[in-house]
């Protein structure tokens, strides 16, 4: 199986090479060349382990890893840094079944990505007798940059760099990047905005010049953001695994369809769980669930995407997003692969800040039903589902139990529906706590509404909040966000 840019100008990429580059030298986005149907009678995954089914997935798209590669890679993710063996377990509350991604090392889904991607990459350096040092860049906002540096911590071969807004991202957000351990890992703040650090980060990755300086420092930069073939490929496997247990547990037949609600931002999770539909996975509606930065339901409804409106700052943070760039893998598969007519799409979206579909474009993507929540909406929904069953759900996950509500009430859809649930309620305690309660106690530090997040929920504080508390500040680099060159020059050092 090789991998073509959706935009036509480089083709026949082995699978590890497409991990490797992260993103094609045309700009656009690696896709498989086709969609592989399952090998295995779906039925027949029912008792196995979630390392086992990974297994069976991923080997369909990473074609050139060895079958030991591949597992040495999936054991060294999905291990003991999750707080249970499920890795990704199920739980049933009011109506639907929450498949919680957040049990991994820094409590979001992205670790369900993030520990296997840097296996992933260090596995594709030796195939392809890469020996540079390969050193990660990421702006972040905040969810990715820790899930990153976790990931990349002390792996050996690699490195990681992470710059943030300084004074843009939570507290505890901040805490998390900057008592990161291990001896390959640093977090700059950088006295700019989040555009400034992401736009500061693709100036660098775009200086020909700079990458010939670091190839003589035996130093590669590379990406570990959510376009990398890497990280999509390991999602598809919850997807499968939450039919698995669904079966498991006698809650469906083998060969029934059920929903699947994703709460979306940058289009990459949900767009694993259509491609475990393209695979086989039965699969009715997609439901994919935006806050109120709608451009996604707004493109679904009309068929016109369109990102020039006002940016909102929401609840759900990590959903707060104008443009969603795995749309554009969806956009590619729904013009039959054709590069020619992606690449124009795309070309008007940089020019025009929008882009209209056709109309047997849009009516390939009727699986996908939109929906938005308002903040008020999300509360509610946190709130109501916590009263009437004690279980307590994150702003991203509410994103996605408010607009199943409002789906399953106007259609009358009774098919047994999975919510992803993409962050642990701790990691948002705040908004949490208040939509509960209605009111958050006057002053109350970050760490005082986390002990009345346990109170409330009656479970345990996980290890990667509980740790923050008392745990050494390592990272302080700060530069201003027209030296971040320079920074990067010194902290390649710092990272090796
Ligand atoms: C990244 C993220 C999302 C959005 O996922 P996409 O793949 O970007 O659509 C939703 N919730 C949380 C908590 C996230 O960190």
């Amino acid at each position: 199986m090789n991998y073509n840019s959706t935009r036509g100008g480089e083709k026949n990429v082995s699978p590890s090479m497409a991990i490797l580059k992260g993103l094609a030298d045309d700009g656009g986005l690696f896709m498989p060349e086709y969609i592989p149907a399952f090998d295995f009678d779906i039925r027949s995954m029912c008792g196995r382990k979630y390392q086992e089914l990974a297994y069976e997935v991923m080997k369909l798209y990473l074609t050139d890893y060895t079958e030991e590669e591949l597992r040495t890679c999936i054991n060294n993710a999905y291990d003991s840094k999750f707080d249970t063996e499920e890795i990704a377990p199920l739980a049933y509350a009011d109506g639907a079944y929450f498949l919680e991604l957040y049990h991994g090392a820094t409590i979001a889904f992205k670790d369900m990505a993030l520990s296997i991607l840097p296996h992933l990459m260090t596995a594709a350096a030796r195939k392809n007798d890469v020996t540079d040092r390969i050193i990660i860049l990421t702006a972040t906002s905040g969810d990715t940059g820790k899930a990153a540096m976790a990931g990349f911590a002390d792996v050996p071969g690699t490195g990681i760099i992470v710059f943030f807004p300084k004074g843009g991202v939570s507290r505890i957000q901040q805490l998390q990047m900057t008592t990161q351990k291990g001896d390959n890992v640093t977090a700059v703040a950088i006295h700019g905005n989040f555009d400034d650090a992401q736009t500061g980060v693709k100036k660098i990755f775009g200086d020909k010049e700079f990458a010939r300086e670091l190839a003589d420092r035996h130093v590669r930069l590379s990406s570990a953001n959510s376009i990398n073939i890497g990280r999509l490929v390991p999602q598809i496997v919850y997807y499968v695994y939450s039919y698995v247990k669904l079966l498991e547990a006698g809650k469906i037949s083998d060969g029934d369809k059920i929903n699947i609600c994703v709460p979306t931002g940058n289009f990459g999770n949900i767009l694993a769980a259509y491609m475990a539909k393209l695979m086989g996975l039965p699969v009715a509606k997609l439901i994919c669930a935006s806050n109120d930065n709608k451009v996604l339901y707004d493109f679904f409804e009309t068929g016109c995407y369109d990102k020039n409106r006002e940016f909102v700052l929401t609840d759900s943070p990590s959903m707060d997003i104008l443009v969603s760039s795995n749309l554009e893998r969806l956009i590619y598969l729904s013009c039959g692969c054709d590069a020619v007519k992606n690449a124009e799409l795309m070309s008007e979206l940089s020019s025009k800040g929008r882009y209209a579909v056709t109309k047997e474009m849009k009516d390939s993507m009727a699986d996908f039903a939109g929906g938005f929540a308002t903040e008020a909406g999300v509360h509610d929904r946190i709130r109501s589902l916590y009263d009437a069953t004690g279980y307590v759900i994150d702003t991203h996950t509410g994103v996605a139990a408010a607009v199943y509500d409002d789906y399953a009430e106007a259609s009358g859809d009774k098919t047994v529906t999975v919510i992803v649930s993409t962050a642990s309620p701790y990691k948002f305690s705040k908004a949490v706590v208040g939509a509960i309660k209605g009111e958050l106690p006057e002053g109350a530090d970050d760490f005082e509404i986390i002990e009345e997040l346990r109170e409330l929920s009656g479970t345990q504080i996980p290890a990667a909040v509980a740790e923050l508390k008392n745990a050494p500040v390592r990272h302080t680099a700060e530069c201003e966000k027209t030296d971040m060159k320079e920074t990067v020059r010194k902290a390649i050092e710092w990272v090796s």
